[in-house]
């Protein structure tokens, strides 16, 4: 039975055309055969930003994102068609193309060229620039307050002038009593007596040095 099948197929191939094709001379019309292959990574430069996501995702590095000088370039020979650029490029403007790229001897990348526009930053100095002289053209204008508004207003002032009233009554009071040599003559009466207590624990020989230092302090303020 089994040999019966084999001369079967034998026979049949005999006087069929070769299942396989001579490529890279022969091309199948991969387009109609496979719609869906994943052939090579195109790139629709008009829509792309240069954010580099591409280069993030690829796991070959078969991307160079230079935002700076707006290229994008592609390693075909490097990508192995994964796809992962495609599912990541927030602007969808990869795709995966169905025919394989063109075999060859030397290995080669492409370039896709995009002039960016200004740096953000440089925007937004402009935008400043331009909003300082639109403030400096036009006054703001004055917003109206209903009477309860007005009457906040005027308490809350009030109440401030009040304030710094009482603060610079506090001010002139602790001048005048810093001028007045009475009040500070109990304070000095506590402050010998202190003195004095310190000297009587002292050891006598260092009391009589602190003793005479005192007296010369003294003696220096009344020259004075
Ligand atoms: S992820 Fe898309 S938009 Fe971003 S650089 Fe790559 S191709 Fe351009
Ligand atoms: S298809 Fe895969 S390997 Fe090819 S460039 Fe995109 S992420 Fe890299």
């Amino acid at each position: 039975m089994g040999t019966f099948k084999l001369g079967k197929m034998t026979l049949r191939s005999l006087f069929h055309k070769p299942a396989t094709v001579r490529y890279p001379y022969e091309k199948r019309d991969l387009e109609t055969l496979f719609p869906h292959m994943r052939g090579h990574v195109v790139n629709d430069i008009d829509t792309c930003i240069l954010c580099g996501m591409c280069q993030r995702a690829c796991p070959v590095d078969a991307i160079v994102v230079d935002r700076k000088g707006g290229d994008w370039t592609i390693d075909p020979y490097r990508c192995v068609q994964c796809a992962s650029c495609v599912r990541e490029c927030p602007k969808d403007c990869l795709s995966m193309g169905i025919l394989p790229t063109e075999p060859t001897t030397e290995l080669t990348t492409v370039t896709m060229h995009k002039d960016m526009p200004a740096k953000p930053a440089a925007k937004a100095g402009a935008k400043g620039a331009a909003g300082k002289a639109a403030g400096a053209g036009a006054a703001k204008p004055k917003r109206e307050l209903t009477p309860e508004q007005q009457a906040r207003v005027e308490a809350a002032r009030k109440a401030a002038a009040a304030k710094k009233a009482a603060k610079a009554a506090e001010g002139e009071g602790a001048k005048a009593a810093e001028g007045a040599p009475a009040a500070d003559a109990a304070p000095a009466d506590d402050r010998a007596a202190k003195m004095e207590a310190k000297l009587a624990a002292m050891d006598p020989e260092k009391a009589a040095k602190v003793r005479a230092a005192l007296a010369a302090r003294e003696a220096k303020k009344a020259a004075e």
